[in-house]
């Protein structure tokens, strides 16, 4: 049977959905939420990443405050900038968009923002809250894999997950979101010795390498679940870390690339925002 392909548009129209009366609620009862994003550079993707955000801001009846910096901003300028958003009271989030130019010292900006309008989940801080399963943002795309999980009704307890990639942003969080929903879980990374059959014992495969459909049928256990967190481009075209047709023919379930982890970043982004604004404004018994 062919794989189950899992729509990550759908699952982000439900959760925009969702998020809708708790904004029309903040809105009417104080403000909207409002979400700073900061550019740093003439990096294509990063550029059009920022304009998707924006734009769902504009969809969902949120406030978006846009800086764009030039590739020459010194880390004291984003240093300053993120101190003036974090004493804005419109602001309840703030984005710094990655990577930021070389020659910043982006660890000092990111531990900059206040952890409590952190929307990405960077802050140490927030990161010590996911090591602990205390409530707190949580990096956005490992947090959209768990709903794409959860939403359809793929089982995570008791199972076998292995995350191929152990950066902070999306290995390492995945990892953790994955063990507190109890599953047994394996991170495989570049010096992992015989990665496909690391990958074979997987009920839930996680690629996210950055390495263009570097995975196929070999890593694929028959029946498991395939998350392709991949984006890479090829030629002009976007691909992910798994060769779709070997996940169409071996999965029970995967994500395709684009369309799959994608639009849930964006949404987790979004949920994330409002949760914070819902904090701020004393209207928090939702969250997280
Ligand atoms: P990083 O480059 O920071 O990390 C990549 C990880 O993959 C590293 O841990 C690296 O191991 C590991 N890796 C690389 N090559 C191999 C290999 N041959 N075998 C085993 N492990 C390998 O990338 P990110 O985590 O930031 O992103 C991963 C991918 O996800 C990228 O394609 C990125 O574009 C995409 N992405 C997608 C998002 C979305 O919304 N869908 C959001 C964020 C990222 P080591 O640590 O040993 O070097």
């Amino acid at each position: 049977m062919p794989a189950r392909l899992l729509d990550g548009q759908h699952i982000r129209d439900q959760l925009f959905e969702e998020l809708q009366p708790r904004i029309a609620r903040l809105r009417a009862a104080h403000r909207a939420p409002g979400l700073a994003v900061v550019l740093a550079g003439d990096h294509p993707a990063s550029q059009i990443y920022v304009r998707n955000k924006i734009k769902a801001c504009e969809t969902l009846g949120m406030r978006s405050f846009r800086h764009c910096l030039p590739p020459t901003v010194s880390t004291a300028e984003l240093l300053s900038l993120v101190s003036a958003l974090n004493q804005d009271p419109a602001v309840d989030g703030i984005l710094v968009q990655m990577p930021l130019p070389s020659s910043v010292d982006a660890r000092a900006v990111l531990h900059a923002v206040n952890p409590d309008k952190d929307a990405d989940g960077f802050h140490p801080v927030n990161a010590g809250k996911l090591m602990e399963n205390a409530p707190g943002p949580r990096p956005c795309t490992p947090a959209g894999v768990m709903e794409i999980l959860r939403r359809s009704d793929i089982e995570v307890a008791g199972r076998k997950a292995v995350v191929v990639g152990r950066s902070d942003i999306v290995g390492k969080p995945m990892a953790l979101l994955l063990l507190h929903a109890h599953a047994t879980v394996t991170i495989c990374h570049s010096r992992t010795p015989d990665l496909a059959a690391e990958c074979r014992q997987a009920d839930i495969l996680v690629a996210a390498m950055g390495r263009p459909e570097a995975l196929g049928a070999e890593h694929i256990r028959p029946g498991a679940v395939v998350i392709d967190v991949g984006i890479n481009r090829v030629k002009g075209r976007v691909t992910g870390d798994v060769n779709p047709q070997a996940a169409r023919e071996r999965a029970s379930a995967f994500t395709p690339v684009p369309g799959g982890v994608g639009p849930l970043t964006i949404a987790m982004l979004m949920a994330n925002t409002v949760s914070l604004a819902e904090r701020h404004l004393g209207l928090a018994e939702c969250c997280w």
